[in-house]
């Protein structure tokens, strides 16, 4: 059996704590001898690429009064402050020599050797610590467990971070519940916070923080795995995260709780834009590990940002201190709780988890140091296929949301949405800028400052609800608000009719005038936004992409890829039906966020190919200039083609196909090879009459294919774009004699498959003839019902 080290370590937060510690000489029921100070020093080896961090061991050179060990260790399981471990040792010969070969045989030097191969080990970084020892006994019997008080630096590449640590490490033979009764001992010291990381992992990130190359972003290429691109993507920020710890530990700096904010939310955000095309079935650990703690270090990092606000107005207007001494003491009481809350959170066992979760999918996979890649729904789908897919939903979102702004109608909630889509697009834009290319440059300046704009509106509309709440409750937060995280704890200070001190009240107002002034000039920042061509070069770049990958014909999947993809992972297909112009794609637009499946409308393909001049295009442009159908077989052709692209790989919103039975059996062929089949089709129904009008009146973007109606949903401005400012145009075919003659056909041939669909127990009838809100709400009611 492989040797196991359990013990406990903590962070010791401040100086008392320290030298209460090194004086102590009773614990639990325990005696603890005066002990002896050790100084260690040690390194930590390495192969360039990695070798040994990669199987989960981590190898030490330790030198302690002179004397040489070599340690192999298992990375750390931690039960919150508790670390159980593989631990082998031997001695090292003086002088040392970094080649295995040279070692004393054994068990450690063949487990070096292969994992190594012949690649040399290389010093990583180095800790050099100053360790009082004591023993801990029965009062008359052996000794249970040693404790070591550590102080000391770990230092990389010149740089250096200080440390002071206490361990406790359960002698051989001692019981757990020794350990157990130690740790409640511990417990009631304040300036204690349980270290769920080892020195090792922190002087990793620490290694990985200075010497950047593991914090430098790993350039994206156009062909890597999807997979492999997003784990690049994560696996600095995950190191960041861990950079940043110590310093969130301590608190001095709230800057580093900050950076290790950032470093949470952007894997987050990563993950959440790469969702589609992942598996998040097995990154459901790690997403919900990611959103805890973003919450439980936002809830600190918004008082710090609070604080310093308030702090800088008091200074810079000279408002009187004594005004804000009742805010600040319900601040404090908060702060603290947060702050625990945060302490104790670093120290679970549950964040333990997250970062063991975390590495399970970022460690590079051996020997090669290469990234093993993310779990991806396909394997084989790379970067370019699905980026400008990404770039094209995270701008139409971030439009749908900015077309609100000129109308007046945004709610403080849809400038807050508009700030997460717009950080969504421009982490895209950032994360993928060496496939899109430097030419989404100047759309990501132009995005951060929106977003700084809007980021102040937020700290404003947080700030407001807080100061409202210490008016009103003289609480932080106004009690129990169900969803909140935190419950505030009893009216401390003030009581409900209190009035507030002249200079908190005008603090208020002034603050409360911030979101007045940002909502004032949004539609000129907006604009503003629109003007910069941000939208233009978006869909360029996307487009680029995009014509660039449709010729590369190798990289399309084959069936049997799909075939195993849908059988694991049970696509959905939903079917928007109904008569030319009943609102498909008014409502496609609308479902996208809900379903997260493409869009995938027959029409707009053959539009797209006809635009294009393909073959395709051409050959249907007879057909749909009259209103008839295109032939089946080019259209099945096209449409099949379409759902194998890899963004399918969930499924599809299909509009406009298909539109006869043998479509519709071509259909359900193609998928039940997949192992899938139609999961819904919703049925619009509208009377003829309202169609013409709907028709005759339709305006299309030429940009981003949004969709308008010159009575219905009116642009702001006649002919252009509310949502990108491309021009508006009328489709050849939405003529009246067009239309009747459309409306014919769908008569004829499309209406038998509604009756095809019924049978199969799949179609629910929609009432198309409604506000568009009211169709979408109908529609939302029937898929969540149905899927
Ligand atoms: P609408 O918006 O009026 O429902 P679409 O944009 O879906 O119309 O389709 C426009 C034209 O494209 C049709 O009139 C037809 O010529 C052709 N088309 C679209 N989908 C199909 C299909 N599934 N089968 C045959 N032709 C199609
Ligand atoms: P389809 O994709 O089914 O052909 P569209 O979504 O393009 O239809 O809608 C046709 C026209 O009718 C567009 O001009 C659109 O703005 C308008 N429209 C869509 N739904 C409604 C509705 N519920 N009420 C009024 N007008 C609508
Ligand atoms: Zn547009």
């Amino acid at each position: 059996m492989v040797p196991m080290e359990i013990e406990a370590k903590y962070a010791i937060l401040d100086e008392q704590t320290g030298t209460q510690l090194r004086a102590t000489r009773r614990l639990a029921g325990f005696k603890v001898t005066p002990g002896r100070h050790l100084s260690l020093h040690d390194t930590y080896l390495d192969t360039a690429t990695g070798d040994i961090r990669a199987a989960g061991l981590a190898c030490r050179r330790r030198v302690a009064n002179g004397r040489g060990l070599l340690t192999l260790k298992g990375l750390v399981s931690a039960q919150a402050s508790v670390h159980t471990r593989e631990e082998t040792e031997i001695e090292a010969p003086e002088p040392f020599d970094p080649s295995p070969t040279t070692w004393p045989e054994g068990a450690l030097r063949e487990r070096v050797l292969s994992l190594i191969g012949d690649r040399p080990l290389i010093p990583q970084f180095t800790i050099d610590q100053d360790r009082l020892a004591r023993k801990v006994r029965e009062p008359k019997g052996p000794t249970v467990a040693e404790l070591a008080i550590d102080t000391g630096h770990i230092s990389y590449g010149g740089d250096s971070i200080l440390f002071t640590e206490l361990e406790i490490e359960l002698a051989p033979g001692a019981t757990p519940d020794v350990l157990a009764e130690i740790l409640d001992a511990l417990s009631g010291l304040p300036g204690l916070a349980a270290q769920p990381t080892s020195k090792f992992e922190r002087g990793l990130a620490f290694a990985a923080r200075v010497g950047k190359q593991a914090l430098a972003e790993e350039q994206v290429c156009a062909d890597d795995p999807f997979g492999v691109a997003v784990c690049k993507v994560l696996r600095p920020h995950f190191f960041r995260m861990q950079a940043h710890e110590a310093g969130t530990y301590a608190g001095t700096d709230p800057e580093e709780l900050h950076d290790m904010r950032v470093a949470i939310r952007r894997m987050r955000t990563v993950l959440w834009i790469a969702r589609p095309y992942l598996d998040m079935d097995a990154l459901g650990p790690v997403t919900k590990g990611l959103r805890r703690a973003a919450d439980i270090l936002g809830a600190v990092r918004d008082m710090d940002v609070f604080r310093q606000k308030t702090e800088a107005y008091i200074a810079d207007k000279g408002a009187k201190a004594a005004d804000f001494v009742s805010l600040f003491a319900v601040w404090d009481a908060e702060y603290a709780r947060r702050r625990n809350q945060l302490l104790r959170y670093l120290g679970s066992r549950r964040y333990g988890r997250l970062k063991e979760a975390l590495w399970t999918h970022l460690a590079p996979a051996a020997p090669a140091n290469s990234p093993q890649g993310l779990p991806a729904l396909d394997p084989s789908v790379r970067v370019d296929e699905v980026v400008p897919g990404i770039a094209r939903q995270r701008l139409a979102a971030l439009l749908e949301h900015g077309t609100g702004i000129g109308t007046g109608k945004l709610s403080l909630a849809g400038y807050h949405a508009l700030r997460i889509d717009g950080k969504r697009l421009r982490y895209t834009l950032e994360v993928f800028r060496g496939v899109l290319g430097p030419e989404v440059g100047d759309a990501i300046e132009v995005l951060k400052k929106l977003q700084d704009a809007s980021g102040d509106l937020q700290d404003a509309v947080v700030a407001v609800a807080h100061l409202e709440a210490v008016g009103s409750f003289g609480t932080w937060e106004p009690p129990r608000q169900p969803g909140s995280l935190w419950q505030s704890g009893p009216a401390c200070g003030r009581g409900p009719d209190t009035p507030l001190p002249t200079g908190l009240r005008r603090y208020l107002r002034a603050r409360k005038s911030e979101i007045k002034a940002f909502v004032a000039k949004a539609p000129a920042t907006w604009q503003r936004f629109l003007d910069d061509h941000v939208p233009e070069q978006i869909t360029t770049a996307a487009a680029a992409l995009e014509a660039a990958t449709l010729r590369g014909e190798s990289i399309m999947l084959t069936l049997q890829d799909h075939k195993e993809n849908a059988m694991a992972h049970n696509p959905t297909y939903v079917i928007l039906m109904g008569p030319p112009a009943s609102g498909k794609g008014t409502q496609a637009e609308r479902l996208q966020e809900l379903l997260a499946l493409p869009h995938v409308a027959s029409g707009d393909l053959f539009r797209y190919n006809l635009k294009n001049e393909t073959p395709l295009g051409l050959r249907a442009k007879a057909y749909m200039d009259k209103g008839e159908l295109v032939p089946d077989d080019i259209t099945i052709a096209m449409v099949l083609d379409r759902l194998a692209r890899p963004d399918c790989a969930k499924g599809a919103l299909l509009d406009g196909f298909p539109r006869t039975l043998p479509q519709a059996a071509a259909l359900d062929t193609a998928l039940a090879e997949k192992g899938s089949g139609i999961d819904l089709v919703l049925n619009i129904k509208v009377p003829d009459d309202v169609l013409i009008e709907r028709v005759t009146g339709r305006r299309l973007c030429r940009q981003c294919g949004a969709s308008y109606h010159i009575k219905f949903a009116s642009p702001q401005t006649e002919g252009v774009c509310d949502k990108c400012g491309g021009e508006l145009y009328q489709r050849d075919d939405d003529t009246e004699p067009v239309a009747r003659k459309r409306l014919e056909v769908y008569d004829n041939q499309t209406s038998p498959l509604i009756e095809y669909y019924a049978s199969k127990g799949v179609l629910v009838a929609i009432d198309g003839d409604q506000s568009i809100d009211e169709v979408t709400a109908a529609l939302r009611g029937a898929i969540e019902a149905r899927l």
